[in-house]
């Protein structure tokens, strides 16, 4: 699933309006008919630009330049733009459902649940007075280990308990069979945000500051020599990460489509042993898992074989207090938002428990919450205007591919089948979750955090040999987000990305077009980038390609990658053009899509010119509004090495560069920074 932004570690898309082949604003096309924007006076905070920058020296400062200057991130927050303006709305609604939920003013049959779980989070008092108590059966249990098949057999637990695997399955969707869900198996086991953090010298202070952490917990909960184990914990999580594939390896869904057996991997594996291990995670009967990363698989047996059982158990039972303590007292709190908000991603100060407690609820109850906030919030007609404007998005993605010069016939023919078959989804899910038979108490928090994930994994585990269920929603309703699922061929817009600035009724088309048009472009376009393309209409992973269009492709994707790769947001910090490839195709193909799709909505009308904007400028500066955003240093680092997205400056200015109708809109000249020849941009949709 490839999100449009990454919040937590989430991505995010875009929306859009307007009635089929209509614009994307009002009603008629005079701009100065406007009802009231929520920004600016046609839906631009033109206030926020710097026109003292040349668009084609730094385009994301022209247009948000202002706005950076005079706006500070919030002291409990790692980032501030409107995409965290549209998240805190979220929670704010979501507080205000929760809190009637609690006051009993809220008819839905989840209303309890969603109460009791919102409750648990906020009895502070009770989490303080419980201390490490709630983890004790946990720990117990890895004390209890005294062999390796032991610990493997914990380790098996680890989809319905705090414990956690150095090689975790989980079940998901076939790719080669998509209407069929198989147990598939990664590595795991590390603790850091990415493998670069064990093995880069860059990250030596974060490493460090990790073994404290470490250590730090174990003490916490009384286990021994904390030091000592601590050392050892991150010497074996080293071990690991020398043989975790790169993340940008991981995106290869080729390479990670491994069909084995049971006896393959006992084989491939020893000392690991899968029986074992799977009759723990309650799927005794699996005879094949699809395995990704399944070079790694040998080295972590070895790596497994050669830790001394008491490294195991002190690795386990940090991973057990780590997971837990954002649930436990004061003292555990303090030491997680110490370590992984403060070390790793420089939050000054935590979030108001409250908000915590929204996205805990959200995560554990998040449907139940998401069929409330639809009715509070999410009027009908909004979705009648998505389903339009992907339509329209569709049409001119229809069109483009039609005049592709690269691209032959065969190729044509079938990308073409492949964009009539996708499946949209917009707003809420046409079938909610059924949350029976998850229990949820007012005062058992971490209670509550483990019969969430017992009760997702068996739901999994209950439909594993049915058909894959094709109603499903990844996110729910609230989520600022938008998705594409290769294995069902389709985009998902959740009801709250709806909004301005992705997407205002009242602003000016162009506006519009340059926000959701965007952000639907940017969806649909994964479904053609250069891992979306790996499979047909159908979500099937199968090459549909000639081999002569794979290699044009490809050499522009690689064009692409270099363009980014070029890019150093901090001093000896690049982007990673490998890691964030498919993403660099979404916006190339989202941003060329709105345009095009405002140019049609037009309708051969020339566009009208707004405080001296054309309608193509303005485009411009509403794909520039969506991404307007400050993020702190150590957070940008984290999300360098993790985040399949880049930065949103360049999600602004290394977009726009390769996009002609830009350089015509602000004059951009030979000399301007940004300037790339018209033989060196990339044109891949
Ligand atoms: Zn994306």
């Amino acid at each position: 699933m490839l999100f449009l932004y990454a919040t937590a570690l989430v991505t995010v898309a875009l929306s859009a309006h307007g009635t089929h082949a209509q614009t994307l604003g009002g009603e008629g096309s005079d701009a100065r008919t406007l009802a009231s924007p929520k920004y600016g006076t046609w839906g631009f905070d033109a206030s926020g630009m710097d026109q003292s920058v040349k668009p084609g020296d730094d385009f994301f400062r022209y247009a948000n330049g202002k706005w950076a200057e005079r706006t500070e991130i919030p002291s409990d927050r790692v980032r501030y733009g409107n995409f965290d303006k549209l998240i805190e709305l979220s929670e704010n609604r979501m507080h205000a459902i929760l809190e009637d939920a609690v006051a009993g003013k809220i008819n839905d049959p989840d209303a309890s649940k969603v109460a009791a779980a919102y409750a648990s989070f906020m009895d502070e008092a009770l989490a303080d007075q419980l201390d490490a108590k709630p983890i004790e059966r946990e720990l117990a249990e890895v004390r209890a280990v005294t062999t390796k098949d032991q610990m493997t057999a914990v380790m098996g637990k680890a989809n319905s308990s705090g414990f956690i695997s150095i090689l975790p399955v989980y079940i998901a969707t076939d790719a080669k069979a998509p209407t069929r869900y198989t147990v598939q198996a990664a590595t795991g086991g590390l603790g850091l945000p990415d493998r670069d953090y064990y093995l880069q010298p860059s990250f030596a202070t974060q490493k460090a500051k990790y073994e404290e952490y470490v250590a730090q917990l174990l003490g916490m909960v009384g286990w021994e020599k904390p030091a000592e184990n601590a050392r050892a914990v991150v010497d074996f999580e080293t071990s690991l990460a020398q043989d975790t594939w790169t993340r940008a390896e991981r995106r290869d869904r080729d390479k990670t489509y491994n069909p084995m057996t049971i006896a393959e991997l006992n084989t491939a594996t020893p000392g690991f042993d899968w029986n074992r291990y799977l009759a723990q995670s309650e799927l005794p009967k699996v005879q094949r898992i699809v395995v990704t990363t399944n070079t790694s698989f040998p080295k972590f047996a070895g790596i497994y074989a050669a830790t001394p059982l008491d490294t195991l158990k002190a690795w386990q039972a940090f991973h057990v207090a780590d997971g837990a303590a954002p649930y436990l007292s004061k003292r555990f709190v303090d030491a997680s938002f110490g370590f992984r908000n403060k070390t790793l991603a420089g939050q000054p100060e935590q979030r108001p428990r409250w908000r915590r407690a929204v996205a805990f609820v959200d995560r554990t109850i998040g449907e139940s919450v998401g069929r409330i906030y639809v009715a509070r919030y999410f009027p009908p007609e909004a979705k009648a205007k998505m389903d339009a404007l992907v339509a329209d998005i569709q049409t001119v993605l229809k069109a483009r591919i039609q005049k592709l010069d690269w691209m032959g016939a065969d190729t044509r023919a079938r990308a073409l089948e492949k964009l009539a078959k996708f499946t949209v989804k917009i707003g809420y899910p046409s079938k909610w979750r059924d949350y029976r038979l998850l229990t949820l108490s007012k005062s058992d928090l971490y209670g509550n955090v483990i019969r969430a994930a017992a009760y997702e994994w068996h739901r999994d585990v209950a439909r594993l040999d049915g058909p894959v269920d094709k109603t499903e929603w990844g996110m729910t309703p609230q989520t600022v987000n938008a998705y594409y699922q290769f294995t069902n061929n389709e985009v998902v817009f959740p009801a709250a990305i709806l909004q301005p600035p992705f997407f205002d009724p009242d602003a000016d088309p162009a506006i519009n077009y340059g926000g959701i048009g965007g952000v639907i472009g940017h969806e649909i376009s994964h479904g053609f980038d250069d891992q979306g393309r790996k499979s047909d209409g159908d979500g099937m992973l199968r090459d549909w390609w000639t081999a002569g269009d794979a290699s044009k492709f490809t050499a522009q994707a690689g064009k692409l990658g270099a363009q980014y790769s070029a890019f150093e947001p901090l001093p000896g910090a690049h982007v990673n053009g490998n890691l964030t490839m498919g993403e660099n195709i979404g916006d190339m193909g989202g941003l060329s899509l709105g345009l095009d799709a405002y140019h049609a909505s037009l309708r051969g009308s020339p566009a009208p010119v707004i405080d001296g904007f054309t309608g193509d400028q303005r485009v411009f500066l509403g794909w520039a509004q969506v991404w307007r955003e400050k993020i702190r240093d150590e957070a940008q680092r984290q999300r360098l090495v993790s985040d399949p997205h880049s930065p949103a400056f360049y999600r602004v200015n290394g977009v726009i560069r390769n996009v002609d109708a830009w350089y015509s809109a602000f004059q951009v000249q030979p000399g301007d920074k940004l300037y790339v020849a018209p033989a060196d941009r990339v044109r891949i949709w």
